[in-house]
């Protein structure tokens, strides 16, 4: 995992989103988070829908490895990530936000 600096926390890992919940991040909504944990990326339910993410979520890297059509599965990983408009967030802000929207 890569690291940025973020202008509150310093030098910090970070979560990629998609842009609609970066948007609700910046104005501090709370929306529905789908989490692809094999690609470390963070979905708004219409891009979850959308791009169909459903059907990889319960993939891991061991699944992907020990699949016979490994190459396609990682293509098929890679097309649907690149479908995504990504945004950057610095992860102890994106846990802040979080703890603050909660409940
Ligand atoms: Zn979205
Ligand atoms: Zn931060």
């Amino acid at each position: 995992m890569g690291k940025i600096i973020c202008h509150r926390h310093g030098e910090q890992s970070f979560h990629e989103i998609c842009e609609h919940l970066y948007s609700c991040f910046v104005n501090g909504i709370k929306s529905p988070v789908h989490s692809i944990g094999i690609l470390n990326l963070r979905l708004c339910a219409n891009c979850y829908e959308t791009h169909t993410f459903k059907e990889i979520n319960n993939l891991s890297i061991e699944k992907i490895h020990n699949a016979s059509d490994s190459r396609q599965i990682e293509e098929t990983l890679t097309n649907k990530y690149n479908l995504i408009n990504k945004k950057v967030v610095c992860a102890e802000c994106y846990s802040d936000f979080n703890k603050k929207t909660s409940g």
